[in-house]
């Protein structure tokens, strides 16, 4: 069987990155699903948008963040599948290495399919429909891939009581859900981090 997160292994050096390494999670169908949404500031900055399918965190990275007006498509590029374990990630990636920039743990919590297909069908089809139960984030979302073969999908507000063309919520709460930083709260926290004497990084 191939292993989903050979290419997220790939890109990494473990030695290098505070980024978990991981590996594939396969749950019991009773306990509910994740999402994550992480904002990271890299070479431009984006939400990464994370669903826990058949045991690993599918990703698309989301130029301008998820949007509360149905009427809104937003852009969702197809990344590389992640592990379970990178639903908890907040912190610096150094430069040089891959994705290098602040990680913000911006929105969490879990999700139901409310598509026809089970989640890896639907995603294989490139369809995916489902609710977050988020902090942030709730209701009905619709995830659409535009070609066969593309990287391309759009992530776009289902038309639900959570739906709004007035609050943008990556401008009214951008603070992080696990630690209620800004992203510059996270890039100085790494950097007086970094900064440690010697002798205390050792300990
Ligand atoms: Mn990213």
């Amino acid at each position: 069987m191939p292993d989903s997160l050979a290419t997220y292994h790939k890109k990494r050096s473990f030695n290098k990155t505070p980024e978990p390494r991981g590996k594939v999670h396969k749950r019991a169908a009773n306990i509910k699903p994740t999402f994550v949404i992480q904002k990271h500031d890299a070479t431009r900055l984006h939400y990464d948008f994370r669903l826990e399918i058949d045991g690993v965190l599918k990703s698309w990275a989301v130029p301008k963040g998820p949007s509360l007006n149905p009427d809104d498509k937003r852009l969702a590029v197809r990344t590389e599948d992640h592990p379970i374990e990178y639903g908890g990630f907040e912190g610096v990636i150094p430069q040089g290495q891959y994705g290098g920039g602040t990680v913000l743990l911006w929105d969490r919590g879990t999700f139901e399919n409310v598509g026809a297909l089970e989640p890896l069908d639907a995603e294989r089809k490139g369809h995916l429909k489902f609710r977050l139960h988020g902090k942030k984030l709730r209701g009905v979302f619709s995830l659409i891939r535009m070609g066969r073969d593309e990287k391309n999908w759009l992530l776009v507000k289902g038309d639900d009581e959570f739906a709004s063309r007035k609050t943008d919520l990556t401008k009214s709460k951008p603070k992080s859900v696990k630690t209620g930083h800004t992203l510059d709260q996270v890039s100085r926290s790494h950097k007086v981090w970094q900064s440690r004497p010697r002798s205390q990084s050792r300990a």
